[in-house]
């Protein structure tokens, strides 16, 4: 991605759509956390948000100093298991974006926020919660950079994919951890929060995401044009 400045305002733009996405499906996340927990989530998730909205207004300076500022935000209005968790993890994998948004750092990032949470929250795969659906679509997100030879932007929406299929995964699981776990197999066939809320999360990031690189994919575009000798299409020079 393009220099310094261009970064933080795409991080600002993520932060507000985030925020604005979490406000919108405040009441949605908190009937999720009803059926198999204690319907806060929606409101943790939401205020936790509207907090990294005010102590980031106006940052500039690094990029990684930002993110941290989102992870110490979240980490001190979020309690619940979800506040340090998303919070925590945020903090701990914003030293990865020490050198700027890049491939590289962000396939670093997601592999740093992955196992922080799974330090934290001890949860593994098939548990019934967020990891569910960090785990695909940080492994899509590697992959796709690291072996498939994806742009960063290509391999979002295909970790955003595999976000979503671990959402739909978690619902016929039993949950064994954190709160819903208490329900023991009443909670099979209900939907994550958690997952849930990671994935609205990243979807928003691939929408910013997609208006920042968009630009950037044309500004460095090294291929050819191709001239376009097709009938009724081609522009008066
Ligand atoms: P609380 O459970 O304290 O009320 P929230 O309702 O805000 O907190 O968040 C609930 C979500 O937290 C769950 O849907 C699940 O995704 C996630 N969660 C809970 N415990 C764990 C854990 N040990 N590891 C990972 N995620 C967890
Ligand atoms: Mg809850």
């Amino acid at each position: 991605m393009a220099d310094t400045d261009v970064q933080v305002e795409a991080l600002h733009a993520a932060l507000e759509n985030i925020a604005e996405r979490l406000a919108e499906e405040k009441t949605y996340l908190t009937d999720l956390d009803s059926a198999i927990g204690d319907a806060d989530h929606g409101a943790n998730m939401n205020r936790g948000f509207q907090t990294v909205l005010e102590k980031t207004e106006g940052m500039d300076g690094e990029p990684a100093e930002v993110v941290k500022t989102v992870g110490m935000a979240i980490v001190s209005e979020v309690g619940g298991a979800a506040g340090p968790l998303y919070g925590g993890s945020i903090m701990t994998a914003s030293q990865e974006l020490d050198e700027g948004i890049t491939a590289e750092t962000t396939v670093a990032f997601a592999e740093a926020y992955l196992e922080k949470l799974q330090d934290r929250g001890g949860a593994q795969l098939g548990q019934k919660t967020m990891v569910d659906a960090v785990t695909p679509a940080v492994h899509t997100y590697k992959k796709s950079i690291e072996e498939d030879d994806l742009s960063p932007l290509e391999a979002l929406a295909k970790a955003v994919d595999a976000a979503e299929r671990g959402v739909n995964y978690t619902v016929p699981l039993r949950a064994t951890k954190g709160r819903a776990s208490y329900l023991g197999w009443r909670s099979v066939g209900h939907q994550d929060p958690g997952a849930t809320s990671t994935l609205f999360i990243l979807q928003e990031l691939l929408e910013t995401a997609t208006e920042y690189l968009d630009g950037d994919v044309e500004r460095d575009a090294t291929s050819p044009t191709v001239p376009d000798d097709g009938a009724g299409e081609t522009e008066d020079a």
